[in-house]
């Protein structure tokens, strides 16, 4: 009992499974398999999914599961997004080396870690306060100390950085804010899944300083895009 207790109260990086073993590389590259199967086409998006170990940023509880294309839980009622959305997204960016690019929603910092694979100046806003902080501390121990951590409500972007090149919202918006597409650069893309019960990811690109240009895709379910912070209660 008294070991238990001790596991369960440890926090949650330290149960992370730090090592990425050949079996992990080997899931991993089935996993890319899968998502060029099911239509991902950039390969620099499977080259970062294949290089980021997705097992880093879950719970040792789902270890087993980690390259599976299904999102799982960790913790305040949100969830990691399933690889083939992050490489859905990831890919309506064709982010470029050097690429200014801001992040809503951080959760487990997985997608922040595709984006920095990328070679992107990640930006990325987490409203969950116990999130922001456990995915900061991750980020930095595997490497991906570049990756920029703010504890933030995102309906307002992250106006001290802008303008982004490209913006992308990891949560469920009921409408898109007018904050995050002025935070966009001219020529800048904002992915962003719009809806209550179902989402519809919207490509929307700033074509001038005053005209913007939407495109609707597929559907998708995320977890709520919520306004207000978070606090832990510490
Ligand atoms: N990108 C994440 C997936 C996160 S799930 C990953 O790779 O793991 C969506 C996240 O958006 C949740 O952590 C949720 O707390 C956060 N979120 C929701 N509304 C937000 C807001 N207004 N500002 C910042 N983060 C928000």
């Amino acid at each position: 009992m008294a070991s238990l207790l001790s596991v369960s109260s440890r926090s949650r990086q330290t149960q992370n499974i730090v090592t990425d073993t050949y079996r992990h590389k080997g899931l991993r590259k089935r996993l890319v398999d899968a998502l060029r199967h099911r239509g991902i086409e950039d390969e620099a998006v499977l080259a970062a999914i294949n290089a980021v170990p997705r097992h880093f940023f879950l719970d040792k509880a789902f270890e087993e599961h980690a390259y599976e294309d299904k999102p799982f839980p960790i913790g305040n009622e949100q969830t990691i997004s399933q690889p083939y959305t992050v490489a859905y997204m990831t890919a309506l960016l064709k982010v470029r080396r050097g690429d200014r690019v801001l992040e809503i929603g951080t959760g487990s910092g997985y997608q922040a870690a595709i984006l920095a694979a990328l070679g992107a100046r990640v930006f990325t806003v987490e409203r969950q306060e116990a999130l922001y902080e456990q995915a900061r501390a991750l980020l930095s121990d595997i490497g991906f100390s570049s990756v920029r951590c703010f504890f933030r409500d995102g309906t307002k972007g992250l106006p001290e950085y802008a303008p982004y090149d490209k913006i992308i919202v990891t949560a469920g918006a009921p409408v898109v804010p007018e904050d995050l597409k002025n935070q966009l650069a001219v020529g800048g893309i904002l992915a962003i899944p719009v809806g209550e019960e179902v989402q519809y990811m919207y490509r929307i690109v700033r074509t001038s300083a005053a005209t913007y240009q939407e495109e609707m895709l597929d559907a998708f379910r995320f977890v709520p895009f919520l306004g207000g912070l978070n606090k832990s209660g510490k």
